[in-house]
């Protein structure tokens, strides 16, 4: 495999610069493209999968008028910015979320692929493997339809989160460089410590939650996704993401306040929910992407932290996590207020919602 890729970096190299350039700016269109396509998909798997519906029978028809959308009008994007969001027989709109969805997928993958693609061609990449682009586009997908799931029903998918953590096993065994290490083992036991730290903290979380304050706010369907992470980043990398999901949260909580009132104002009342699938799901592709920059700024104020991150973090995590509780416990206030606000009952013990974030 790398002795191909020295070959195929020599035969790049010597390409005339024209060329090379060309070759860079096609393969980036080509994944582009490709990242759309499986986002297109991906719309579909949020839709069906919850259903228990079949992901690829039947084809993709109108939810309007029923008809089956040929295949040039089902191109990603394009179809929908030229049908101006409306089903070309009925004329019915289409939500704006599936064009959105197909866009953020294509430059999620583009991203994957400038980080972890060749080093000849970007100059980018941290490791010195393109074997983790296949990996890290699933991990991307997986991430952006259990947000959407998780946002449409209040569920995360077992699939993803157990199925991924073995995966992220694998892959620790397989590519150790993934760990920063070349052997196999020590990378495969920081993944099996990973999914340890990632289960155990959350799995504290939810249940000191359920028995304080929180109750809806973080299920097991968190804790399961938070072992996923743990394998696949490590124990740091776990706890990191709950921090950022933290603080990604209450942003999300105080645009969701904002948005309820600002609807209040129209004259439109609906429900408020806050569930926190998306502030771990951001929080993670967040880490994904940019943990060095994150670590960095981070401690860039204080040189000393930084020497002693260890230590530091012994102490900084345990507060950090009671912020957590707090800022989750908020979430929860600031939402109870809002629903009776609009004249909504207010969750109580015995509500539905409270087996929420249990995945079927
Ligand atoms: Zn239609």
């Amino acid at each position: 495999m790398s002795e191909a890729l020295a070959a195929f970096n020599r035969w790049l190299i010597a390409l005339p610069e024209a060329d090379a350039v060309f070759l860079v700016r096609l393969t980036l269109g080509f994944v582009l493209c490709l990242g759309a396509i499986i986002g297109s998909f991906l719309n579909v798997c949020v839709y069906r999968i919850p259903l228990g519906q079949s992901i690829s029978h039947p084809r993709s028809h109108c939810f309007s008028c029923g008809k089956i959308i040929p295949w040039y009008l089902n191109v990603p994007i394009l179809s929908w910015l030229v049908l101006r969001g409306r089903c070309a027989n009925c004329r019915a709109p289409i939500s704006v979320r599936y064009p959105l969805v197909e866009a953020a997928t294509a430059l999620l993958f583009l991203l994957v692929f400038q980080m972890w693609g060749n080093p000849a061609l970007f100059g980018l990449n941290r490791l010195p493997t393109p074997l983790l682009i296949l990996p890290l586009w699933a991990f991307v997908a997986s991430v952006v339809v259990d947000v959407l799931i998780d946002i449409d029903h209040r569920i995360l998918l077992d699939r993803i989160s157990l199925g991924g953590t073995a995966l992220a096993f694998l892959l620790a065994a397989f590519v150790p460089t993934w760990f920063g290490t070349g052997v196999w083992w020590e990378a495969l036991l920081a993944s099996l410590g990973g999914a340890a730290a990632g289960f155990g903290v959350g799995f504290a979380i939810a249940w000191v939650g359920e028995r304080v304050f929180l109750q809806d706010a973080f299920g097991f369907g968190d804790v399961k996704w938070l072992m996923l992470f743990g394998a696949l980043f490590g124990w740091r990398g776990a706890l990191c993401i709950l921090m950022i999901a933290a603080f990604v949260g209450l942003g999300m909580g105080l645009a969701a306040l904002l948005s309820a009132k600002l609807r209040r104002r129209g004259g439109e009342a609906g429900p408020l929910a806050i569930p926190f699938g998306p502030a771990l799901g951001t929080a993670a592709l967040l880490w994904l992407f940019w943990s060095d920059a994150l670590v960095r700024l981070a401690f860039s104020t204080h040189a000393w932290a930084f020497q002693h991150r260890g230590a530091f973090l012994g102490v900084l995590l345990p507060l950090l996590l009671i912020s957590l509780a707090w800022l989750l416990h908020r979430i929860r206030a600031i939402r109870a207020a809002v629903q009776e606000d609009d004249g909504l009952e207010p969750l109580s013990e015995e509500s539905p919602e409270h087996e929420r974030h249990h995945s079927p």
